[in-house]
């Protein structure tokens, strides 16, 4: 059983890292942002409470945070392990997954300020199958609809200018706290955030000691 957690600025690319490292290792991806995100486009009544606190780019309530989380791991479904990505992020949530969880690692995925204004800006997602696409160096060869599923590309509510400068203030002020915390306890594991999604995640498994990517093995035995 393998319990991680990840943390890193908006746009280091959290999610791209976990859903990696969940399909090799057979453990389940929780991204809190997606639950709530799903929330909010299902019209439920957690979405009406957080729709407007995500857009503006700022943190929801810690009680609702919890719960949710909570009954997400409840649900059972992760006898492999999990990989959480966007908890905890300020020093109440932290103390509180203590408590409860023995965690094995935290990845940190550093990317400079500069870098994620430029990639955050330019995120386009696929509204039907959820693929991300970067308009710099990843862009659809049809502008504005998914390669995959011809679905249309959508901007994030909150990846504006405006929200993105709350999410990068809340993240600096309460969430590198709990990287401190997190220090003290537990092993903390950080990765250069920078290059291609592939490289980061060998980085990652190379300072995990695990073996590297299974897909990856593959394409090295065929070039051999
Ligand atoms: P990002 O890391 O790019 O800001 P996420 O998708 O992780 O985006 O989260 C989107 C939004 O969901 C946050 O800006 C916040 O409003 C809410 N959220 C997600 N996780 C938490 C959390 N642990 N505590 C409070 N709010 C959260
Ligand atoms: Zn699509």
């Amino acid at each position: 059983m393998r319990k991680y957690v990840i943390m890193g600025v908006q746009g280091s690319g959290k999610g791209t890292q976990s859903e990696l490292l969940a399909a090799d290792l057979d453990i389940v991806h929780i991204s809190v942002g997606d639950i709530f995100r799903w929330n909010v486009q299902n019209h439920t009544k957690i979405g009406a409470q957080v729709r407007r606190v995500m857009a503006a780019g700022e943190l929801v309530g810690d009680d609702l945070v919890e719960s949710v989380v909570q009954s997400r791991l409840t649900g059972h479904d992760w006898n492999f392990g999990f990989i959480i990505d966007g908890f905890p992020r300020n020093r109440r949530q932290a103390e509180f997954f203590l408590e409860s969880y023995d965690i094995d690692a935290i990845i940190t995925l550093d990317l400079p300020d500069s870098e994620v204004r430029r990639r955050v800006l330019n995120r386009r997602l696929c509204a039907d199958c959820g693929i991300n696409y970067n308009l710099i160096d990843d862009s659809p060869a049809v502008p504005g609809q998914c390669d995959a599923c011809r679905g249309e590309l959508t901007t994030r509510e909150d990846d504006t200018e405006e929200a993105l400068a709350v999410r990068l203030k809340t993240y600096h002020e309460k969430t590198n706290p709990v990287l401190e915390l997190f220090g003290r306890k537990e092993y903390v594991v950080t990765a250069d955030a920078r290059p291609a999604p592939e490289v980061v995640q060998a980085e990652i498994r190379r300072k995990l000691s695990l073996p590297p990517q299974k897909q990856q093995e593959s394409q090295e035995n065929a070039s051999a």
